[in-house]
């Protein structure tokens, strides 16, 4: 199997490129807004539904589907049925509903979560309150919402009347509910799928009949059709990550101490001693915040090396050794420690919603505090005696090796940073996001085979397979930061601002006319005094006009491809499946983090931004709050 650079992205071929890449060039940006029609009448909506319901009977459910075969799945109905492209998203929804149905109905009413959106709502008369769990209802029943809620408690359900599938999710991975039913506009649905049904979260959802956000209508009577039913199953069949999500969140909780003892915070009276600090912070840190995705990855394919049946939603976190947690853990202490140094190197004001450690701290604690998670890394990699030496010393040589391209990648951003970003190429651009992010996803993933002694662990796969991923997720994280909020306004553009070479950047330089250079130039300088919102949008309007967001939607799509066709390489079913997870999670279209996690409110340029959203105390959803 040949095996692509990151040159061979930049330059759109298959084959080793010149030093100096063409752009690639596409005229259309990949607008899902087109797809997303609801049917007009109800027997246009109902049609699709019963269609979907027998599509659906025939499917293979032994896995969950991904977001690529719930589209084809949707374009096929929607041919058999002579329909319009536009009724994509519908159908998509009503597929993925019949495809968990039987699973969702299964799932006991106190596992399972209502989430209804506030935009059903009396707009004018609705005298509840915002909270931070969202719209607390006063059940004055001008509109359905109470009457949901209500029901939905009777019965034992978690309710939010709430958008966010991150409070979902992390509600899910607190093990406290298992499935979803949620009321939602096809836009919110189309991030859910991304965020919830490909990790094998059995969901039922009814879409609003609009994404106008006000005084909004569905289809009441599909949500009674599953609110009140419960029937059990002989059997799950479908396979979950739900799971894995848990048991990557346990050991920095529950199994914490056991795994990774403390030495100088044990006794709490000794705890705030000077030389206790660096311990606590550290700990702390590692422990809090974040996805948890590169130890789950190990977890998982750890799991999948070793020949063990795949788990399905509900089941009990797999039994997992001590010791291939510690490795796992490792993974993550060596992420966390490089967040922080990153942190400090940007400037970063936020992180998992949080100020920075380096704005806690100060920057002199905050780099020794890095520095003590890397220790902490070769700690658990030693404390993990089980695993056979050989074994241990080559994932301690992927780690390390992990580490000194991310410092490669790192020390190269900085000396374009600091230098005239107008000679970086998009292959420069490439090459630093290839060395910054995808070692470490090879590192977690190649920890988990290898000490299940998988064969695929020593291939060419692997390392190439996370170079595409690691590339895209980075280019999506670009265009991330030019998306703009639900009122229009742009709500980041930090990346630009801060001089980071990315390749959006590139691209614009690439592209640019020599009138247009000159100002890239004076903006970047920001030799005109001109106000950050005047850069940025004079920047976006340079950025559009040579074609910088679509050429790089189509390297982010380049990446994807490439992963996928690697992925198709691999034999073994099971790693087959937890790669495709892989592939959908890392990019998914809103993945990365958020703006708001790196971005300071209180900054007039962000001024409509909202703090970054802190965990709801889940205790009022009758969750203990330490989940
Ligand atoms: S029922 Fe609840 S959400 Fe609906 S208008 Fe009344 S207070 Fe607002």
């Amino acid at each position: 199997m040949s095996v692509t650079t990151v040159q061979d992205m930049a330059s759109g071929s298959d084959h080793p490129a010149d030093d100096d890449p063409a752009p690639v060039r596409r005229t259309r940006r990949r607008s899902t807004s087109h797809l997303k029609a609801v049917p007009e009448t109800l027997e246009e909506r109902t049609r699709i539904k019963d269609a979907a319901e027998q599509y659906a009977a025939s499917l293979n459910r032994s896995r969950a589907l991904s977001k690529n075969e719930l589209e084809q799945h949707g374009h096929t109905l929607l041919n058999r049925l002579g329909l319009p492209e536009k009724f994509l998203g519908f159908t998509m929804v009503m597929i993925g509903n019949f495809f968990w149905k039987q699973q969702f109905l299964a799932i006991p009413f106190e596992r399972r979560m209502l989430l209804l959106p506030h935009c059903l709502k009396h707009a004018e008369g609705c005298p509840a309150e915002y909270t931070e769990f969202g719209l607390d209802c006063e059940r004055c029943g001008a509109c359905s919402i109470a009457d949901y809620k209500v029901r939905a408690e009777q019965l034992g359900y978690k309710v939010l009347v709430a958008e966010g599938s991150p409070v979902v999710l992390k509600i899910i991975v607190s093990g406290y509910i298992d499935g979803i039913l949620g009321v939602a506009c096809l836009n919110v649905l189309e991030k859910a799928i991304d965020k919830v049904l490909i990790a094998g979260v059995p969901s039922y959802a009814v879409p609003l009949h609009s994404g106008d956000c006000m005084n909004t209508t569905l289809d009441e009577a599909w949500v009674w059709d599953v609110l009140d039913k419960y029937e059990p199953l002989p059997e799950r069949t479908t396979s979950s990550y739900v799971p894995f999500m848990r048991a990557s969140s346990r050991i920095f909780h529950d199994d914490y101490d056991r795994l990774l003892p403390p030495r100088k915070t044990r006794d709490s009276s000794q705890a705030d001693t000077p030389v206790a600090v660096t311990e606590k912070a550290a700990r702390e840190w590692l422990a809090e915040g974040g996805r948890r995705f590169r130890p789950l990855i190990t977890l998982a394919a750890w799991h999948a090396a070793s020949g063990r049946a795949a788990p399905t939603a509900g089941d009990d976190i797999p039994d997992i050794p001590d010791d291939v947690a510690r490795v796992a853990m490792a993974i993550e202490a060596f992420h966390k420690a490089s967040l922080v140094h990153d942190d400090i190197q940007d400037d970063d004001r936020w992180r998992y919603g949080k100020p920075t450690l380096h704005h806690v701290h100060g920057v002199s604690q905050a780099i020794n505090i890095g520095d003590y998670l890397i220790g902490l890394g070769y700690r658990l990699i030693h404390a993990a005696r089980s695993i056979d030496a050989d074994a241990a010393a080559d994932i301690l040589e992927s780690m390390s090796r992990a580490h000194l391209q991310l410092c490669d990648g790192q020390g190269a951003e900085m000396v374009w940073q600091q230098s005239a970003a107008a000679s970086l190429t998009p292959l420069d651009a490439l090459q630093i996001y290839a060395l910054k992010t995808s070692p470490a996803f090879e590192a977690a993933l190649y920890a988990g085979l290898r000490m299940a002694r998988h064969p695929l662990a020593d291939s060419d796969i692997i390392p190439a397979l996370c170079r595409h991923l690691g590339v895209g997720f980075q280019i999506l994280n670009d265009l991330k930061d030019w998306r703009v909020d639900a009122a229009g306004k742009r709500v980041a553009g930090q990346d630009i601002l801060a001089g980071r070479p990315t390749v959006l950047l590139a691209l614009a330089f690439r592209s640019a006319g020599q009138e247009q250079r000159q100002e890239l130039q004076r903006l970047l300088k920001n030799d005109d005094g001109l106000s950050d919102d005047e850069r940025l949008q004079r920047l976006h309007d340079i950025f559009e006009q040579c074609d910088v967001f679509s050429t790089a939607e189509t390297l982010a799509e380049r990446c994807g491809e490439r992963a996928a066709e690697l992925i198709r390489s691999v034999n073994d079913e099971p790693i087959r499946d937890l790669l495709h997870f892989f592939l959908e999670t890392v990019l998914a279209a809103d993945s990365g983090p958020t703006p708001a996690e790196h971005l300071d409110p209180s900054e007039p340029v962000f001024a409509n931004l909202q703090p970054p959203a802190a965990a709801p105390a889940l205790v009022s959803l009758g969750i203990p709050d330490s989940a």
